[in-house]
C-alpha cells in the first residue's frame, strides 16, 4: 500500500482520473480477459475480482464502480458494452492532447 493519501483519494480524484490511463487501462483489461472464460452474472462479481487483484481498496473499488454505474455500466458486461469505450476514447484523446 502507498502513503495515507493514496488511499484517501475521493471519488472526486477518482473521476478525475477517468481519461488517464493507469488504473482504468487496468481494469477494463483486465475485466476484459475474466469476461473472456465467464460469463456475467448481472453483477460485479469479476469487476470486484480485478480490482481486488490490482490491490484497491474497497472504498477505492466502491468509488470506481459508483463511476460506472453512472456511467450506464450495471454489470460486469455492461461495463465492457457501455463504458469500456469512452474511457478508451478519453484517454487516447489526453495522451494525444499531451502528447
Ligand atoms: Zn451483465
Amino acid at each position: 500500500m502507498g502513503m495515507k493519501a493514496e488511499d484517501d483519494r475521493s471519488e472526486t480524484e477518482i473521476r478525475e482520473r477517468a481519461g488517464e490511463p493507469d488504473v482504468f487501462d487496468d481494469f477494463l483489461t483486465g475485466l476484459m480477459d475474466a469476461m473472456e472464460t465467464t460469463n456475467c452474472g448481472g453483477d460485479f462479481k469479476n469487476s470486484r475480482q480485478v480490482l481486488t487483484t490490482m490491490g484497491l481498496s474497497s472504498d477505492k473499488q466502491a468509488g470506481i464502480l459508483k463511476y460506472m454505474e453512472e456511467r450506464g455500466g450495471h454489470c460486469d458486461c455492461g461495463i465492457l458494452m457501455n463504458v469500456a469505450g469512452d474511457i478508451i476514447r478519453d484517454s487516447e484523446e489526453k495522451r494525444r492532447a499531451s502528447a
